[in-house]
C-alpha cells in the first residue's frame, strides 16, 4: 500500500495517479489523552487497519494526485534517527573538502554513531524547504527513509526488517559549517519526507534500490542502497542498541555522494526506484508561528 496524508491532514491510499480518501479510518484509532504517545499513533496502528483500509477503498472518493497537498506521511515520529556518512564514495568526498567538513570529526559510521533531527523539521514534499540562513550554505541529502513498524530494542540482523512498517524518500537538508549535526540539520522545514510510506509487502528488499537528485533538472546525486556501509537491517540493529525503536520512527540511512548547495527558487526532485518521487522547492525564509 502506498499511504499519504494530504490536504487539511486527510489520510489517502495512492492508485495508480490518483489519491483514495481513506480518513474515516483514523476513527478506529484509540483515542488518546494528555499526556500523548512518545509514537506515531496511526503507524501504531496501521497493521489492524488494513482490512478497513481494504474496505474503505471500495467507496472511497477518487481525486488526482496532482491536485492535493502532500504532507509528511508520518504526523509524530517520536524521533528522526539519521546516518552520517553512509556510503563510502560521500565520505570520501566529505574528506577532501573542507567546506563539507569543517574539522568536525568525520569517522567511519560505526565510530561516529548516528544523530537526531528534530521533529519539528519534518515536513512533506509541498510545503518547500524554507531557506533558515541565506547566506549560509545549505545543501541537499537525498535518502532511503525506514519508517519502523513497532516497539522494539536490541534487535537482531535477522529480525530487523520485520521492525519495519515502510519506506519513504527523504531529504536531510543541511547547512555546512561547525556547529553540531543535530543544529545545522534541523531548522523548520530541513527534514522532508514523502511522497507516501510505502508498506513492506510492497518492498521485501531496500537493500538494491537506486536513488537520484537533480536540482533544476541537472542530476546531483546517483547511486543505489547496495552501495550502503550499513545497510537498513544494520542501521536497526545499531540504532536499537541505544533507542527503544518506536512506531513511527524514522531512520534516515545516509546520502550517497555529489552533494551540493541549493538556492531560494531550486526545484529539487528526488527518487528512489520502487517508492516514489519528492519534488521539492527551495523556498525564501517562512514565518512558522
Ligand atoms: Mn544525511
Amino acid at each position: 500500500m502506498k499511504i499519504c496524508r494530504f490536504g487539511n491532514d486527510r489520510l489517502g491510499l495512492v492508485d495508480g495517479s490518483d489519491v483514495l480518501d481513506v480518513t474515516a479510518a483514523l476513527d478506529l484509532l484509540p483515542p488518546t489523552q494528555y499526556p500523548l504517545p512518545n509514537y506515531d499513533l496511526l503507524v501504531a496502528h496501521l497493521s489492524e487497519l488494513f482490512p478497513v483500509l481494504d474496505q474503505l477503498r471500495l467507496t472511497a472518493q477518487r481525486q488526482p494526485l496532482s491536485g492535493v497537498r502532500l504532507l509528511s506521511p508520518v504526523a509524530n515520529p517520536g524521533k528522526i534517527i539519521a546516518a552520517p556518512v553512509n556510503y563510502v564514495k560521500h565520505l570520501e568526498e566529505v574528506l577532501a573538502d573542507p567546506t563539507l567538513h569543517h574539522n568536525n570529526h568525520i569517522n567511519h559510521i560505526e565510530r561516529a554513531g548516528l544523530f537526531l533531527k528534530a521533529t519539528s523539521s519534518l515536513v512533506g514534499m509541498s510545503a518547500g524547504v524554507s531557506f533558515n540562513q541565506s547566506e549560509r550554505r545549505t545543501d541537499h541529502e537525498v535518502e532511503l527513509v525506514v519508517v519502523i513498524g513497532k516497539t522494539c530494542k536490541n534487535v537482531e540482523r535477522r529480525d530487523a526488517l520485520s521492525c519495519v512498517a515502510g519506506y519513504c524518500v527523504g531529504l536531510d537538508m543541511t547547512i555546512r559549517g561547525p556547529e553540531e549535526r543535530s543544529m545545522r540539520k534541523s531548522p523548520d522545514s530541513y527534514t522532508v519526507l514523502g511522497p507516501w510510506l510505502l508498506t513492506t509487502d510492497e518492498l521485501p528488499d531496500p537493500g538494491n534500490l537506486k536513488l537520484t537528485l537533480q536540482v533544476n533538472g541537472e542530476t546531483r546525486q546517483s547511486s543505489n542502497t547496495s552501495q550502503l556501509i550499513l545497510d537498513v537491517e544494520a542501521l536497526i540493529e545499531f540504532a536499537s542498541r541505544f533507542y527503544t525503536l518506536q512506531p513511527g520512527d524514522l531512520i534516515f540511512t545516509g546520502t550517497p555522494e555529489g552533494v551540493g548547495p541549493v538556492h531560494v527558487g531550486d526545484k529539487v526532485h528526488a527518487f528512489i526506484e520502487g517508492i516514489g518521487e519528492l519534488d521539492v522547492e527551495i523556498i525564501e525564509d517562512v514565518k512558522w508561528v
